[in-house]
């Protein structure tokens, strides 16, 4: 059953970094060693290459100005610090916090630690799409609540939400937007100043850039409280030593997407619809998982009744191509994804779930590929599995 193909549909894990961000950080690892907070010229260099990526940021999500944009370790410890920070410093306005059910683990633990300390959270329902619903945020506002804090597009279903629809919801009520933008940075245009967005998450490998790197936008006059003290770099707002060769090839992946996202976004749509058509019309009983319009240009999340994602998984890995089980179970608690319970899927449905991510790398064959292979290895699982109906398998 071996193939020497291989194909990587797993790009919502880790992305390959684009050679260019290699190159750009290069000069970062072998000669320029300085600490950007030094004063001597070694650490000027340094100095200078990290406000350059910062601009290059800045200008990718049209902040007002760079200083705006802090460096982190990536997207969970931004939205840690949008979470948290936002909490400790707003304390004396209130102690209520919005969230949705369908969050990443990085916003939903904070929520559920800050409960153990004395606040209060609401997860709000979403549709069967994965879109939050609207009225319940304008209910659940209320005169305490600080912040709210909304992705912008779900990692595992792909769907986008209407960020500046919510962002108006919660300014009439006074309290911060924070954003989760690490799905949908570098698909889709954002902009933090039209959204009406006052923090963002942004994280650099979804990007094509390299890992542990990420960024927080604040924008002026939010208030917030480090979690990281120390020697009070990036406006004292995260201490420690700058990542400067991971942050400069954070840079370079900004400086692309601004000038290709537009069209590779569009390649990707146009594979991503191919690969949907594809296996649901050859496949009986496969449905998509998340909006069918409004989704992130790699996201073809599909789940088969009947069978397990992971075998499908193991199979598809053993014809060359790496997927994702969008059922995401831990091996502790076989679980099935709370994003796909919050949708409404039955744990079984749920556990039928594949997520394919597309990426730079991939081409019309890679998908091509897959929707030829895709029909008999469902077919073959859906002999083994005790919960086909008979009429199917005859
Ligand atoms: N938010 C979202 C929406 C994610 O999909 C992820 C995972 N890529 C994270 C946050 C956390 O990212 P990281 O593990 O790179 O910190």
């Amino acid at each position: 059953m071996s193939t020497y193909k291989k194909i990587y549909m797993d790009n919502v894990a880790g992305k390959p970094v684009d050679p260019r961000v290699i190159d750009a950080m290069m000069p970062f690892i072998k000669e320029f060693y300085g600490n950007p907070s030094s004063v001597h010229s070694f650490g000027y260099e340094s100095k200078k290459a990290l406000e350059e990526a910062r601009a290059k940021i800045a200008k990718l999500i049209n902040a007002e100005k760079a200083e705006s944009i802090i460096f982190t370790s990536g997207a969970t410890e931004s939205n840690n610090m949008a979470i948290k920070g936002v909490a400790y410093r707003n304390m004396d306005k209130g102690k209520h916090i919005i969230t949705s059910s369908i969050e990443h683990m990085s916003i939903i633990n904070p929520c559920k630690y800050l409960k153990t300390k004395g606040f209060d959270v609401t997860f709000l329902p979403v549709d069967k799409y994965g879109l939050v619903d609207l009225d319940s945020l304008e209910r659940e506002l209320r005169e305490d609540t600080i912040l709210v804090s909304i992705q912008y597009a779900n990692s595992e279903i792909g769907t986008i939400q209407p960020i500046r629809e919510i962002s108006q919801i919660v300014h009439r009520k006074n309290a911060y937007l924070h954003v989760d933008a690490t799905a949908a940075n570098g698909q889709i245009p954002i902009d933090v100043q039209k959204d009406g967005i006052d923090l963002l998450t942004l994280s650099s490998n979804d990007m094509y850039g390299p890992k542990g790197v990420g960024a927080l936008y604040i924008r002026s006059g939010v208030r917030i409280e480090p979690i990281i003290h120390g020697g009070g770099q990036e406006r004292g707002l995260r201490s420690g030593t700058e990542n400067v060769p991971g942050i400069v090839g954070f840079g370079k992946a900004a400086e692309i997407a601004v000038n290709e996202m537009r069209a590779e976004s569009e390649r990707l749509s146009r594979l991503r619809d191919k690969l949907i058509k594809g296996l649901l019309e050859s496949i009986p009983y496969a449905f998509l998982n998340g909006h069918p319009t409004n989704r992130l240009p790699d996201n073809a999340a599909v789940r088969f009744s009947f069978i397990e994602g992971e075998s499908i998984l193991l199979s598809l890995d053993m014809m060359g191509v790496a997927a994702s089980s969008g059922s995401a179970c831990t091996a502790k608690t076989l679980e099935p994804s709370h994003v796909l319970l919050a949708i409404g899927l039955k744990h079984e449905e749920a556990h039928g779930s594949v997520l394919f991510t597309l990426g730079r790398q991939n081409t019309e064959d890679d998908v091509d590929y897959v929707i030829q292979i895709m029909p008999d290895i469902v077919k073959r699982l859906r002999m083994f599995s005790p919960l086909t109906p008979k009429e199917l398998l005859g």
